[in-house]
């Protein structure tokens, strides 16, 4: 399908796919099996730019937007989605600075993610806040000289490997989610140290961590925008990102799909090709228009974002939630199509199923998500009445 992208988001997914079929392919079984954060591939993005792609040119970076972030993320998840996830969640945690920090937050921190220097991380997520961030407890205590953080974050990407982290705090414990705000910790900083790091079903390479914050001082002009305003500013950044997790999802089904085929142009069984089973190619059918209906809804929600149109929050939980569903049933099928091979590890298909589980959960969960999305069904039915 022709999904009209422009002569440099070509050239950005094009070399987005090489670097992931020359440097990751070779290395991404072995990544997984270690559970080792590939800093090697990151510093290979780094060295080609794509660190760049999302950063406006001000900041040293290439001015991209929501949808050539996507590309890029798309194509490392086809090969590995750990890589995908480890480059992205360095978008996530420098689009609040991006959107709401001042110009000196900016000059401090967005050049470096653009080249690569430093990664970046977003941390919401608690012991008591999931599907619920706003129930978050990590309290930020004004004093002299700056804020006073005290909690634990937890299951965060890049956790322990990013150096700039953009934290929800409180900054007002009496006003719950309202008395929230966004502040930047910087690694190293005294008070802040790492907790657990977690071993997981899937995107194993990738670092999973908790945050944990003891009596640490912070600057006052690493706040970000105004006290009060975190919550808000989470919900708007997840509604900015979401794309780029339904792209993570597309990528995985694209990378199962193309096992699956190659594997059914294989395998005989019964004197004939699986491709040539009707019950084969009816299934292969079915994931290859999951797979591009996942991907136009993905682009269609990406480009929405970078239209700045100012309510995007549905159809990027639209998105979301239909390329992780579908990304959980076609690599579900590509490893039935492989079989018994397809359950191995030498086969990339199980990885792939693994890794698409987390796709449903994180960056708001399928059925919160979908909560959120019949919530402003019913509201557009209200004022339509
Ligand atoms: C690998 C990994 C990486 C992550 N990275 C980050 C990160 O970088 N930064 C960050 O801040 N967080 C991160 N998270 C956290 C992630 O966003 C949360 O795990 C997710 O929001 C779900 O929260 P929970 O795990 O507490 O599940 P819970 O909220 O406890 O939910 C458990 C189940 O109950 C369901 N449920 C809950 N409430 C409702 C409801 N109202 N209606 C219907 N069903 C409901 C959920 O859908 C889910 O199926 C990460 C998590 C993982 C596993």
């Amino acid at each position: 399908m022709d999904y009209f992208i422009s002569e440099q988001q070509q050239t950005i997914k094009s070399l987005a796919r090489k670097l992931a079929e020359e440097r990751v392919l070779p290395v991404r079984a072995e990544l997984d099996e270690k559970e080792e954060f590939p800093w090697a591939i990151i510093k290979d993005l780094a060295d080609a730019d794509m660190f760049r792609v999302f950063i406006p040119e001000e900041y040293e970076g290439l001015g991209g937007g929501c949808l050539e972030l996507c590309l890029v993320i798309e194509e490392l998840s086809r090969v590995c989605s750990s890589v995908a996830v480890s480059y992205a969640a360095s978008a996530l945690g420098c689009f609040t600075v991006m959107d709401y920090g001042t110009e000196e937050q900016k000059r401090r921190f967005l050049p470096d993610i653009a080249s690569g220097k430093r990664l970046g991380a977003f941390a919401i997520t608690e012991p008591t806040a999931g599907s619920d961030a706003s129930n978050i407890k990590t309290t930020a205590e004004k004093v002299e000289g700056g804020y006073l953080l005290n909690g634990t974050k937890q299951f965060i990407t890049n956790g322990g490997e990013a150096e700039i982290y953009t934290v929800i705090v409180l900054t007002d414990k009496t006003k719950g989610a309202r008395g929230a705000s966004a502040i930047i910790v910087e690694k190293d900083t005294p008070g802040f140290t790492f907790g657990k790091k977690e071993k997981k079903l899937g995107i194993r390479a990738s670092a999973t961590r908790e945050l944990v914050f003891r009596n640490c001082l912070v600057p006052e002009e690493n706040l970000i925008g105004r006290p009060g305003m975190g919550f808000i500013q989470a919900m708007r950044l997840f509604d900015r990102s979401r794309p780029g997790i339904a792209c993570q999802a597309v990528g995985i089904a694209q990378g199962a799909l193309e096992a699956a085929v190659d594997y059914a142009q294989q395998r005989v069984q019964f004197n004939q090709l699986l491709i040539s089973m009707p019950v084969v190619q009816n299934m292969l059918a079915d994931m290859a228009i999951q797979v591009e209906a996942a991907r136009a809804l993905a682009y269609a929600a990406a480009r929405m974002v970078d239209s700045g149109a100012r309510n995007v929050s549905e159809e990027s939980a639209m998105s979301k939630v239909f390329a992780s569903d579908a990304a959980m049933k076609v690599t579900t099928n590509a490893v039935q199509i492989c079989g018994g091979a397809g359950y191995m590890k030498d086969y990339p298909v199980e990885k792939m199923m693994r890794d698409a589980k987390i796709t449903q959960i994180y960056e708001g969960s399928n059925e919160v998500l979908r909560n959120a999305i019949a919530v402003s069904l019913r509201k557009r039915k209200a004022r339509t009445a």
